[in-house]
């Protein structure tokens, strides 16, 4: 038996960054106590510093879907009209949420790949005046595609609807200008770019948006965005926190802080043109060409070769996970991730593996390929960014 470190390679859960591991040791504490009240003060502004917004930012214990339901549940009534935004299997999920709700929903959705274009938006805003909300993700993570949320929210800032992006993998990956481009609701979640485990989520919420708080009428008890703000304010949540992880968060913001989310998002979009260009040529097909995330990177398996079958063999030969596609793109594409605690040495490891596995299943590559790839654009990088000792 040889060594086979295990390596988390997908877009959520990330690898976590160890010091914030570490701090999670530190849970034997009381959330009810002023030295708890001090991290979790300290955390949510933090969370508000990194997100650059003058908006309220609330936390929840949940994974990223708590924040979306919490928002549906807490701004609208039943009947209310909303616009779906869907490019994938996260936009899907609004749409079920919304369902779930009784929301009336009109769905824009574009084939896997592809996105919505803010034009498409604008007309279906123009034909229902009445509409009181538009949902989208920033990064659709089960295609790699990236919505162009700027445009979309300088639109919708000129009508009543407020501006609901899932910005689950969008954070971290590309740029997001809260309080400029209008983003009403945007909602994040910890095992994503902010390196920590599973298990929190969070969402900025502007003066617009709390105005709904006031009008909505549908259930919702846990989630309660009135109750957490207030709690927040005094360095509480509303019901027991998770505290292993609000502590774990708290060491991963500061590293984000002391790092600059700028550089954070110039990372991951550095390693995704790096991977766009190794396995362009390798030989491979991107799956969403026009508009790719940085969040994670999409490849079409090759002809005749099933994309289990690479994801498999990562786990198998080096124990490394990368993601498969997701419902019907299962089997067709793989999932290269780069958002939160990755650097080149990921990169060349992940390439260089994947042209063995490859090489191995009938897709002759000549090694070195795609890696050389990598090589160039860590070398066009180094020189914009000097190596420091
Ligand atoms: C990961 C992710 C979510 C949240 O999923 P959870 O399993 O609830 O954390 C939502 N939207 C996008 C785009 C994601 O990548």
């Amino acid at each position: 038996m040889h060594i086979r470190k295990q390596r988390l390679l997908t877009p959520g859960p990330t690898p976590l960054y160890p010091p914030a591991l570490h701090a999670m040791m530190a849970s034997d504490i009381h959330h009810r106590t002023e030295d708890f009240r001090k991290a979790y003060r300290s955390c949510l502004s933090d969370l508000k510093e990194v997100l650059a917004t003058s908006n309220d930012v609330l936390m929840f214990a949940a994974s990223g879907t708590g924040a979306m339901d919490a928002t549906v549940s807490n701004l609208l009534s039943k009947g209310d009209k909303v616009i779906v935004c869907s490019a994938g299997k996260f936009g899907e999920r609004w749409v079920e949420i919304a369902k779930a709700y009784g929301l009336e929903a009109k769905v824009l959705s574009v084939p896997y790949g592809q996105v919505v274009p803010p034009e498409a938006l604008q007309q279906a805003l123009a034909e229902e005046p009445a509409t009181r909300a538009v949902f989208v993700q920033a990064s659709e993570t089960s295609t790699g595609a990236a919505h162009d949320v700027r445009a979309m929210g300088l639109a919708i800032a000129k009508t009543e609807a407020i501006f609901v992006v899932d910005a689950i993998t969008g954070l971290g990956t590309m740029p997001l200008d809260i309080d400029a481009w209008g983003l009403d609701v945007l909602i994040g979640g910890s095992q994503k770019a902010f390196m920590v485990p599973p298990g929190l989520a969070f969402l900025s919420i502007s003066p617009k948006a709390w105005k709904f708080a006031d009008t909505g009428t549908l259930p919702h008890y846990y989630f309660n965005l009135k109750k957490e703000k207030k709690s927040g304010d005094g360095g509480e949540s509303s019901w027991t926190p998770a505290t292993s992880l609000v502590l774990a968060m708290s060491e991963a913001l500061r590293y984000i802080k002391q790092l600059g989310m700028a550089k954070l998002i110039e990372n991951a979009q550095m390693l995704a043109q790096a991977t766009r260009a190794a396995v362009t040529r390798i030989g491979l097909e991107l799956f969403a060409p026009d508009s790719p995330a940085a969040s994670a990177t999409a490849v079409r398996a090759p002809a005749g070769m099933d994309s289990g079958v690479i994801v498999k063999e990562f786990r198998n030969r080096f124990g490394a996970v990368i993601a498969n596609g997701q419902g019907s793109m299962k089997g067709q594409i793989f999932r290269i991730a780069h958002l939160g605690y990755f650097d080149f040495a990921d990169l060349f490891a992940v390439v260089a593996g994947l042209e063995v596995i490859l090489n191995a299943n009938g897709f002759p590559v000549n090694y070195g390929t795609g890696v050389a790839a990598v090589q160039e654009i860590y070398e066009a990088a180094a020189v914009r960014q000097p190596v420091t000792a």
